[in-house]
């Protein structure tokens, strides 16, 4: 069973705004276990509606389509339909007294043109609109079922759930239940990652799973089935604990989460506090830190010490150790994180110093070079990052910010042996 999506209207074929329908219901549709094969997109003319729904009608057996059901003279939807299956437009008494109550309710008065929104191709069924006047069109065309929703986003969603969901299951479009989990790793790379994984993105294995990476973080995405969304949960639980059991450390969250959020986890857990010191990253850390509502038991603040003289007399950075070892330097890292942690008197200390580019790189220490450290209750270590010289100079940040809170989340985790 195939199903295809027509989105009507000039303003998306023209490029004026973006064809977002289909992209929803596609999603959705997919999400209940229907395949869509074709996304078709077309203007407000007649002749073209025509040939395109005759198209869509021999090549899928379900037929969405959104737009063109408004009262102007380029909504459509309705006279094209009526044409490909050889029918008159009727007035249908329901939907007129829909329209009518609709208009009522705004206490407006309605404009004639708003009657041809209750004309129906004979045989159709009208889909109520609970929130606005068009109603939609539910037809068997041949061996098809056409659905047309309205343009606007918002109707056609609320349309699809309440009025065409619960067709498709009466009519057996719909027996199982699709659902995902994406659960996100950070701390190795994409191919170390897929390596270890092989066994589960293997094509065919069910549950299916797939392996993305965005900003550094790599999320494997868990897709079930099932009859009822529980049932479907329930198929992908042994899947998820056996990510976990491989790569328990790496893991900083499901969904939407990440490192941060795996780090405020692990200071909430602990009841721990984190201050930061940070050169490069100009105050990245303390921004996403600080993105998170009620964070503010675990984070007293953060220190900007960009130039020489402010990690020395706001840090208390020894002076002699720049002059000696340059601001980006494991022991400016060092000091930065120790100076931070005394000063807020903060159970964790966690520094950044580096060459962001593009400029300013040397031969030893080149653009992308960052010092990284952490001091703690026993004592401070520091990492040292090599992001790349060729890397653009907002990825050396948001990258060294990500490692950092990274080794912090990974140094409050309950294992001795925790990779970074
Ligand atoms: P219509 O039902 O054709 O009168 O469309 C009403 C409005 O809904 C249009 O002006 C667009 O702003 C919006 N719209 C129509 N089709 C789409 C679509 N496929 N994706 C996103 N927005 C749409
Ligand atoms: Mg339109």
């Amino acid at each position: 069973m195939k199903a295809e999506i027509l989105s009507i209207g000039t303003e998306l074929v023209s490029g004026q705004s973006l064809d977002t329908n289909s992209q929803w219901l596609s999603r959705e549709l997919n999400r209940f276990g229907i395949a869509v094969h074709f996304h078709t997109t077309l203007g407000d003319d007649l002749d073209e509606n025509v040939s395109a729904f005759r198209i869509a009608f021999d090549r899928a057996e379900l037929v969405l389509m959104t737009g063109g059901l408004g009262p102007t003279q380029d909504d459509l939807t309705r006279e094209a339909l009526a044409q490909v299956a050889g029918v008159p437009l009727v007035e249908n008494a329901e939907s007129l007294a829909a329209i009518e109550a609709m208009f009522a309710r705004r206490n407006r008065p309605m404009a004639p043109r708003n009657r041809v929104q209750a004309l129906l191709p004979e045989g159709a069924d009208p889909l109520p609109n609970s929130v606005g006047t068009a109603p939609g069109i539910w037809m068997q065309v041949g061996r098809s079922v056409a659905a047309c929703l309205p343009g606007v986003p918002h109707e056609m969603r609320l349309m699809f759930e309440e009025q065409v969901l619960p067709r498709l299951r009466r009519a057996g479009w719909i027996t199982n239940t699709i659902v995902h989990r994406k659960i996100n790793l950070f701390g190795k790379g994409e191919s170390d990652i897929e390596a270890e994984a092989f066994d589960l993105t293997a094509r065919g294995r069910k549950p299916e799973v797939g392996i993305t990476a965005h900003d550094a973080t790599i999320s494997f995405r868990i897709t079930g089935e099932g009859r009822t969304e529980e049932e479907a949960l329930r198929s992908i639980e042994p899947t998820v604990l056996l990510i976990h059991e491989r790569f328990g450390p790496l893991i900083v969250g499901e969904g939407a989460e990440d490192v941060i959020d795996g780090l405020v986890a692990q200071l909430k857990r602990t009841n721990a506090t984190i201050a930061t010191a940070e050169s490069c990253t100009g105050g990245l850390i303390a921004h996403t830190i600080t993105n998170v509502p009620g964070v503010s038991p675990y984070f007293p603040g953060g220190v900007v010490s960009y130039a020489n003289e402010a990690k020395v007399n706001l840090l208390g950075v020894p002076e002699n150790l720049i002059a000696t070892h340059g601001a980006v330097s494991a022991e400016v890292a060092e000091a930065m994180a120790t100076g931070v942690r005394d000063r807020f008197k903060a159970d964790l200390g966690l520094s950044v110093t580096g060459v962001a580019g593009p400029s300013g790189g040397t031969p030893e220490k080149p653009v992308g070079l960052v010092y990284l450290g952490l001091a703690t209750a026993s004592g401070v270590h520091t990492r040292r990052l090599e992001i790349g010289p060729e890397q653009p100079r907002h990825v050396i940040q948001s990258r060294s910010a990500k490692q950092a809170l990274n080794w912090a989340r990974v140094a409050l985790m309950p294992l001795p042996d925790a990779p970074g």
